[in-house]
């Protein structure tokens, strides 16, 4: 029994039945990360997701996977402050633990680690957070554009006023 809205999919000998519309194709969450931590497109993991520093592709040069939709924002700048922070933070407190020095040679250390350690990071967590925004088809990646919120008191007419 196949019905309007339900399709079956076969996948490892097994018959999944999905309801409430046509067959998507998966987007693997754990996959569609990885894939875009490594720089490449989340969809065939093969094309290159940047074409500069921090600058997506526009379509991916393989699979012509649209990638302009990502909206990424400062998420990534936000992720990369979370876990530099705590990463460089532990090490100096370590540090400080085990050996005396000034604050200046502290400075000296960690400033520099701390701005190449962003730097190093904040491109393969940004194609991370585009592989999760893909996955999760949010904005564009679902095949419409988001809808436009509706003013929320909007009047209605033929209706009286008072
Ligand atoms: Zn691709």
């Amino acid at each position: 029994m196949q019905g309007q809205g339900q399709s079956q999919v076969e996948g490892n000998g097994d018959t999944v039945v999905r309801f409430g519309g046509d067959a998507k194709t998966e987007r693997p969450l754990g996959r569609s990360i990885k894939r875009g931590m490594l720089c490449r497109c989340p969809n065939c993991g093969e094309g290159r997701l940047f074409r500069a520093f921090l600058k997506p592709v526009d379509t991916c040069a393989v699979c012509g996977e649209e990638i302009f939709h990502q909206r990424a924002d400062d998420l990534p700048a936000y992720l990369v402050i979370v876990v530099v922070g705590h990463v460089l933070m532990t090490g100096y407190m370590l540090t400080d633990m085990v050996l005396r020095v000034s604050p200046w040679v502290h400075l000296a250390i960690w400033v520099p680690l701390a701005v190449l350690a962003a730097l190093v990071t904040i491109q393969p967590i940004k194609g991370g957070v585009i592989g999760l925004q893909w996955a999760y088809r949010m904005h564009g990646f679902s095949g419409h554009e988001d809808d436009a919120i509706e003013p929320i008191a909007k009047p209605r007419q033929n209706e009286p006023t008072a």
